[in-house]
């Protein structure tokens, strides 16, 4: 038995459950502030008006309490105090800096910001959710939630978060700058005329048959492959890996599937709603749950279906390209998805992938060079 302040590990008693939430807490409490001091350079100018000012500093008092509280205890519980210290270290930064009633700073119109409120909302949300239904409905109940490479894939969340502007700005551009030629405004009229649920599905649809072509290109063409190698180099599946994707996979992969959307011209509040159906669904079919949805996993991807993409079998690798539709691997025939099975294992034949953001950042422009090295 351990007293206080003898705790090791991440067991019960040892600080860490405490620790962890407690630095979690206080970094959202001063990513917050951070918010609040520098909207011009850290919010969305898009969001930034539409935020209940009320509620943000509510949420930021009480995640700084929370912060110093459990980051308290952690110190008390645990042998390494450098959890805990962090989380106090974290509080009582941001309440230097104002706390929740920290004043609002000037607008000034600069043209570069990055995504905070973006990447602060996207965690809370997708955390609030995921986290108690993987912890619920595992699959893999003995997988916990901070296993090996979670640093990795936070930090790919935090990157494409934060640089939402340039992913916007580049998701939009080969439509924009290459296919305005393709635009008909009598197509686009007709288009707009149908009921919204069905130019959703219309979306659903040609979004999903895009993205195969341009999926399945990735995996076969070496020099694209090596910046997709990092999404599959994953091996554990669960929300969090969802975001293990070089940016220039999620901006070709999201600019070339948005090129027939736009010159469909769906209407906007479609296109909306594609957007929130995506962004849930993407980490849904990563998601360490056990649903199956047995009536529908023909109809539309569920986690097993992706999970097999991820498979490390050989006899998976190289199928399932479709994200939402599975019917397009089956009519393609690159369909595999043994009845009722999960895969093994994940990942790729020798992990050949370093792990940590940086190295996967420059990991496809360095294996291409020793690549022409060998040659
Ligand atoms: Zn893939
Ligand atoms: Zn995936």
């Amino acid at each position: 038995m351990s007293g206080l302040g003898q705790g090791t590990g991440t067991r019960f008693g040892a600080g860490w459950i405490s620790g962890v939430p407690a630095v979690t807490f206080a970094a959202l409490a001063g990513g917050g502030v951070l918010c609040l001091l520098f909207p011009s350079l850290l919010t969305t100018p898009d969001a930034r008006g539409h935020y209940p000012l009320g509620v943000v500093r509510f949420l930021i008092y009480a995640f700084l309490v929370a912060g110093f509280g459990l980051g308290t205890l952690s110190v008390l519980l645990r042998r390494a105090k450098a959890l805990g210290l962090t989380a106090l270290a974290l509080a009582t930064v941001a309440t230097l800096l104002g706390g929740s009633g920290a004043a609002v700073g000037d607008v000034d119109g600069a043209a570069g910001y990055l995504g905070l409120d973006w990447f602060i909302l996207n965690v809370l949300v997708l955390a609030l959710l995921f986290v108690p239904m993987e912890r619920l409905f595992a699959r893999l109940p003995s997988q916990p939630i901070f296993r090996p490479g979670w640093q990795t894939d936070l930090a790919h969340f935090a990157a494409s978060h934060l640089l939402v502007q340039l992913t916007v700005l580049l998701t939009l551009a080969p439509a924009t700058l290459f296919f305005a030629w393709a635009v008909r405004p009598g197509l686009q009229q007709a288009v707009q005329s149908q009921p919204l649920l069905l130019q959703f599905v219309e979306i659903v649809v040609v979004a999903d048959l895009a993205e195969y072509a341009v999926h399945r290109t990735f995996h076969r063409v070496p020099w694209l492959w090596r910046f997709h190698e990092i999404h599959h180099s994953a091996q554990v599946m669960d929300w969090l890996a969802a975001s293990r994707l070089h940016l220039v996979d999620i901006v070709v992969t999201r600019g070339l599937s948005f090129v027939p959307l736009y010159v469909l011209g769906f209407s906007t509040p479609a296109v909306y709603a594609y957007l929130v159906f995506v962004s849930f669904h993407a980490v849904f079919i990563h998601a360490n749950v056990r649903f199956r949805f047995r009536p529908i996993e023909w109809l539309v991807v569920t986690p097993r279906f992706h999970h097999w993409h991820h498979a490390a079998a050989p006899e998976a690798v190289d199928r399932n390209f479709a994200v939402h539709l599975p019917w397009i691997d089956r009519a393609f025939g690159t369909c595999y998805f043994p009845e009722g099975q999960w895969p093994a294992a994940y990942g790729l034949a020798g992990a050949p992938v370093p792990d940590g953001w940086v190295r996967q950042l420059v990991w496809p422009l360095r294996a291409r060079g020793r690549r022409l090295d060998v040659a």
